[in-house]
This record gives C-alpha cells, structure tokens and sequence, in this order.
C-alpha cells in the first residue's frame, strides 16, 4: 500500500467513485480510494436507481437538474443504462392532490416540468394499473433511472486506469488531525499520510468523522427491497404510491424492484422481516393484479443515511483543514452522485462550488439553525 497520497477517499461507494472521477477530470492522478469490503457493497448497489428533480426544497432542485444533466452525458460517454423513463406519482386523496398541485407549481418556477395527470392518464403512462382508489397524479418527464451496478463499476475503471489506486478489503481507522490539520488516515493495512480527506463511507460516516473530532447528526436507518423475476415490458416510469411511500420501477433487465416503507429503528443492523413482503405485496399487487403471478427472486436490505433535514452535509468541514465530507443522502444519494462528485472537485481544488446554494449543505448548516425541509423521501 502507498504510504502517501494528494488526496484520499474513504469509501467506494457512488458518492467516491464519483468525487474520484472528477477530481481525475481535473488533472489529479495522486488520489487513494479506501473501501473496507468492496466497491458499491454499501448502499450504491442496493439502490432502486431512481433518479428524479422533483423535490420540495431549491436546494435539492437546483443541484439534482444539474445531476439529471449529467446522468445521461455520462451514460452516453461511458455506455451504462440510462433512461428518462418519468417518475408517476400515485395520489389517492384530494388533500394529496392539492399538496402536489402545491410541488408541481414549486418545481415549474425551477424549471423542472412536472404536471398533475388525470386518472386516463396514468393508465396511458403505466398499461395494465387498476387505477380504482386514485384521484390523479404527478408525473416527472425529466426523471428516470440507471444501472447502479454498471455506472459505478465503469467510472471507477475509469479513474483506476487514469491511476487511482484503490484498496478494496481495507478498514479506515482513524482520520489524525493535529494542530486542526488533516495529517492521514490510519487503516488496518497501515497509515496514508495525505493533507486532503473525503468522508464519502455512507453509513460509516458518523463513526469515522468522530475519529477526527467531528459530531455530525446522522442515523443509518434499515430499508428494505425486494427483485422479482424478469418479465416482459410493462411500464416504463417508476411509480411512487403515496400513500403508503412504496415504490416500484421496472429495471432494464426487466425485473420489477419494488419498496416499501415498514417501521424501523435508527443505527440497528437491517435483517429481513416477513412484513416487508406482506406491505410489498399488499401494495403493488393491489395495481397490478398480475403481479402475484411472478416470484420473487431476492430481499435485501440496507441503510437510508439520514439527517434531520433530509439533506446530505456536503463540503468542506470548516473547523478542520483539508477534511471534507459527502454523505447523509437520506435515500436520494445515487441520482445526486454525479453533481455531488463534481461539487466535491471543486470545493478541494478550487474551494467553491460552481452552484453557490451548495453552500447551505454544509455541516455547519445544523450549529447555525439553518436546517432546509425537504418533503418528498419515500420508500
Ligand atoms: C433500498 C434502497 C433503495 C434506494 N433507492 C435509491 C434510489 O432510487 N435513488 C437514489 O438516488 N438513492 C437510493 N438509495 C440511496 C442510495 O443507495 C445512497 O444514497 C447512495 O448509494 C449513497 O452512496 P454513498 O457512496 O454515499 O454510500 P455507500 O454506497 O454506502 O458507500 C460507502 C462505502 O464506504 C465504505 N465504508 C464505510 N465505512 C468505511 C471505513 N471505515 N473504511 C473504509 N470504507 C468504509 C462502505 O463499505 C461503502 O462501500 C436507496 C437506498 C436503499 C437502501
């Protein structure tokens, strides 16, 4: 292992690969990415891939259409899956359809084309939905999904033949700080010494950024997914039920990937619960009659990483030279990885970002009282 980098990396997750990629696209060669299992392993390959600007705060419109952009010059650049197949939102109640009404306006003055769709619609958008129960909906043109598996493995090929060096199967320890400095990172391979730190480790994060004195207020929250077999086209948005905050999208190889919210615990280890299946199905098959026909082929679990706003903290770490962080997505952290990885370049090379409301995302927002609402995390 290197005994010295410029800049190292804790975590391959999207949010790494991604801060990796563009600092590469930046001239930097001299970087270390540090993984404790292997890349994606931590919530980057358990996601639904759902990537949409439809939020409820300016901050997560503005950077998210940016990170829509971006989406599909990197899938065509890199050749991964990537369709802006819509987001619909399945609204059952009048009080529902009045508060989205209420969103779609928020979203149009940013420039993010939503509309509330009438019932035929919906059943235009998705072929077979039993639409009995629904008053309308909201449907997101811009939104879509991607390959998670595809799009982090082929920009972290990328970035190792520009010559990142990747250490997968290694623990970061401790971030050593003196004289409020970064120093290294201690791992269970040895010590990298380098002046510059990204804490991109997802769930890991609150625990590492203690190591170096940091308390940041993030709770890994246990989610749950499910896959079924593949089957022929059927639709090709990802439905958001409101109601219930379950979700359901068919991928690209066309099997259906469907969640749904049960409750949980923060910080505790994720297993599978029967009742997750139950909800799943309870939901979906309520739609779509013929999906009791097809098994299900895996469960698993993960973690939402959660702040109290439901916004990731982002930048630098103000009391602490050359130690940065990206994390805390509360579930919406792979549709954003290609704006935060691009932000992330910026604030360690340049030392701003080139979307100023970035700046409201750093952790600092919380000591200060400036937390942002955010409204529309599901699943
Ligand atoms: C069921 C589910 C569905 C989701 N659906 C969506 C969706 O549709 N759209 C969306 O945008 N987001 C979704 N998400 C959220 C998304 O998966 C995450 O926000 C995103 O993957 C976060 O990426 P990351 O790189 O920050 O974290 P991770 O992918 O978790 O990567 C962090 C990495 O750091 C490593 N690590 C941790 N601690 C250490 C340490 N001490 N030393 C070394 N390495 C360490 C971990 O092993 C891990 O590989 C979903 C999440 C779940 C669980």
């Amino acid at each position: 292992m290197v005994g010295k980098a410029d800049i190292v990396i804790i975590g391959a997750g999207i949010i790494g690969v991604s801060t990796a990629y563009n600092l590469v696209e930046k001239g930097i060669r001299n970087i270390v990415i540090i993984e404790k299992n292997y890349p994606g392993s931590g919530g980057s390959f358990r996601c639904a891939t759902g990537i949409r600007a439809s939020f409820t705060s300016e901050e997560h419109v503005l950077l998210m259409k940016e990170s829509v952009k971006l989406w599909k010059e990197l899938s065509e650049k890199h050749g991964f899956f990537y369709l802006r197949g819509g987001y619909v939102w399945l609204l059952s109640t009048e009080e529902q359809l009045e508060l989205f009404k209420k969103f779609v306006e928020f979203h149009n003055s940013l420039g993010v084309p939503t509309r509330i769709i009438s019932v035929e619609e919906i059943e235009k958008l998705v072929p077979t939905i039993n639409t009995s129960g629904l008053v309308g909906g909201v449907y997101d043109p811009l939104a879509g999904k991607a390959d998670c598996f595809k799009s982090l493995l082929l920009l972290l090929k990328y970035v190792r033949d520009k010559g990142v060096q990747v250490y997968t199967g290694t623990l970061a320890r401790k971030i050593v700080v003196e004289n409020s400095r970064v120093q290294g990172v201690e791992t269970d391979k040895g010590f990298i010494e380098a002046k510059k730190i990204v804490v991109a480790a997802g769930y890991g994060s609150r625990d590492l950024l203690k190591t170096a004195g940091v308390d940041a207020p993030l709770n890994n929250l246990p989610k749950h997914a499910l896959v079924t077999e593949k089957f022929n086209e059927r639709f090709k948005p990802l439905l958001v039920d409101w109601s219930s905050t379950s979700y359901m999208v068919q991928t690209s190889s066309g099997t259906f990937l469907i969640g749904a919210e049960i409750e949980e615990e923060y910080n505790v280890k994720p297993v599978n619960r029967i009742e997750f299946l139950y909800k799943a199905a309870q939901v979906w098959v309520k739609y779509f009659p013929w999906l009791a026909e097809i098994n299900v082929l895996r469960y698993w679990t993960g973690y939402y990483v959660m702040t109290p706003d439901h916004h990731p903290i982002l930048g630098p770490i103000d009391d602490i030279d050359g130690l940065y962080v990206a994390t805390g997505f509360s579930g919406h952290g792979f549709m954003m990885a290609p704006i935060v990885g691009k932000l992330m370049a910026e604030w360690i090379i340049e030392e701003k970002p080139s979307i100023p409301i970035a700046e409201n995302l750093k952790l600092k927002r919380f000591r200060e009282g400036k937390m942002i609402k955010e409204i529309a995390v599901f699943g």
